[in-house]
């Protein structure tokens, strides 16, 4: 699903915030991103969002080179990514249903469809009642599940997210981690950056650890056995 090679990061001003890291996350695959603040994390999730470009190396989802797509070209393949941050991000302009039907709109979907589509993704998060709120009047945990609604609305075969649980209490947490794991089961692959280490002991996932800029070994990183 998601290949790199060989990838370094140097921001303008000469920070090397990434630094020859390679690794593959196969299909289907669920695994945690961890390390300090710092690290990378979040650079390595937008280096694959499109976000930010490598300064060496190559990216790859589905074995397309993203450094053979033109800033044109961004928008199509960030249709295949949901992305969840930790701040969620909701437009406060607009109730729950417009922000979960976002990327619907922008993609071009038909209305009845997105209407459909939209109760679906509230639904699987558990937020149905919740459709026409504003998203000030939630709770951090109920406005964190309507990220991740409008994250998975369009159904993409990748979801990305960073620090998801930042702000949330512990139980919180695992109520998010298990809706990971609901898509996951499903066959979407999910990559979680979280520096919440208690939260990682308690799953039994694949964890990639950056230490300032370096990925350390991951014992899964040569299993011949593994799809991509
Ligand atoms: P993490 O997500 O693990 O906290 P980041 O990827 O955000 O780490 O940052 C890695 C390093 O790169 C940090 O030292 C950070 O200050 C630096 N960095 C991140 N974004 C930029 C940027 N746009 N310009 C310059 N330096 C940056
Ligand atoms: P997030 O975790 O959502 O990426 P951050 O607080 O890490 O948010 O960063 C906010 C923005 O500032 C990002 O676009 C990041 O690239 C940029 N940034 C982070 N660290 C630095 C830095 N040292 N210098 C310049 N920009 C930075």
């Amino acid at each position: 699903m998601i290949t790199f090679d060989q990838v370094s990061k140097t921001y303008p001003g000469g920070h090397m915030a990434l630094e020859k890291v390679s690794f593959e996350l196969g299909r289907g695959e669920l695994a945690f991103l961890t390390g300090h603040s710092g690290a990378g994390k979040s650079t390595l999730l937008k280096l694959i969002s499109l976000m930010e470009r490598p300064s060496a190396g190559k990216v790859s989802i589905n074995d397309i080179d993203l450094n053979g797509i033109s800033n044109r070209q961004v928008p199509f393949v960030r249709r295949d990514i949901g992305i969840i941050f930790q701040n969620h991000r909701l437009l406060e302009r607009y109730n729950v249903f417009d922000n979960v039907a976002l990327p619907l709109v922008i993609e071009g979907t038909h209305r009845k469809h997105i209407t459909k589509r939209v109760h679906a993704a509230l639904d699987k998060v558990g937020l149905l009642d919740k459709v026409k709120c504003q998203p000030s009047t939630l709770s951090g945990g109920e406005q964190q599940r309507v990220g991740i609604a409008r994250a998975i609305v369009n159904s993409p075969p990748l979801l990305l997210a960073d620090e998801p649980t930042g702000n949330l209490d512990p139980e919180l947490s695992m109520e998010i981690l298990s809706l990971f794991e609901d898509f996951n089961r499903h066959g979407t692959s999910v990559l979680i950056a979280t520096h919440d280490l208690g939260l990682i002991a308690r799953m039994k996932y694949r964890s990639l650890t950056l230490e300032r800029g370096r990925l350390l070994q991951d014992p899964l990183a040569i299993d011949p056995l593994k799809e991509d």
